[in-house]
């Protein structure tokens, strides 16, 4: 099952994503966190990048492609993935789609995650708090927003006239969102 997981920043993606590979077994890919890894280990990429990303920017087209090729053509990936964070506008949907139809393993489910705005700050101010993220503070995170509505949501419609969207209601405990999400994918395999 190759499974796309799409929600504003502090929509909990990333937690829910981490709940699903225990319960599907397969990889979690995050852009964010191999962005960061790359930024940790001081390449090239990682570099260029941490600087966009601090400026709640997205990271050009070009770079993200050739990420997201090179770790789905590894071999955790071949019987499916839970993509968290790709794609972010329409350029990368449709790269992925042609990446994708050229390996024969086309999405199967898109899934939006929908949180209120006030609550998505509320999240993301206590992340700050623990987590210490540089992006995460207020000035980037109203950016990041931004760049999420302008950018990001025609993706959402990008899937829905696929007929792949679904969507749910990301509030709640988080037990209860991922309740949400299996009860989804269920109806998925049943059907
Ligand atoms: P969040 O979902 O909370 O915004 P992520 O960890 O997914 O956090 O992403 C953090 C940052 O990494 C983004 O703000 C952006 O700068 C960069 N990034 C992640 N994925 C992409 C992508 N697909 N295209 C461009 N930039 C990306």
């Amino acid at each position: 099952m190759r499974i796309v997981l799409l929600g504003a920043p502090g929509s909990g993606k990333g937690t829910q994503a981490a709940l699903l590979v225990e319960e599907l077994g397969l990889p979690h890919i995050s852009t964010g966190e191999l962005l960061r890894s790359a930024a940790k280990a001081g390449t090239e990429l990682g570099i260029k990048a941490k600087a966009v990303i601090d400026r709640g920017e997205l990271v050009s087209d070009d770079i993200m492609r050739e990420l997201i090729a090179e770790r789905l053509s590894q071999a955790d990936a071949k019987d499916g993935f839970i993509l968290d964070g790709y794609p972010r506008n329409l350029s990368q949907a449709r790269a992925l789609d042609k990446l994708l139809s050229r390996i024969e393993q086309p999405v199967d489910e898109a899934l939006q995650i929908d949180v209120d705005v006030d609550r998505i700050i509320t999240r993301i101010a206590r992340r700050a708090a623990e987590e210490g993220r540089s992006d995460d503070t207020e000035e980037v995170v109203r950016n990041r927003m931004n760049v999420y509505s302008d950018q990001t949501a025609p993706v959402v419609d990008y899937y829905a006239q696929q007929g792949l969207l679904t969507r749910i209601l990301g509030e709640g405990s988080i037990e209860e969102v991922f309740q949400r999400i299996r009860g989804v994918l269920q109806m998925r395999t049943v059907s």
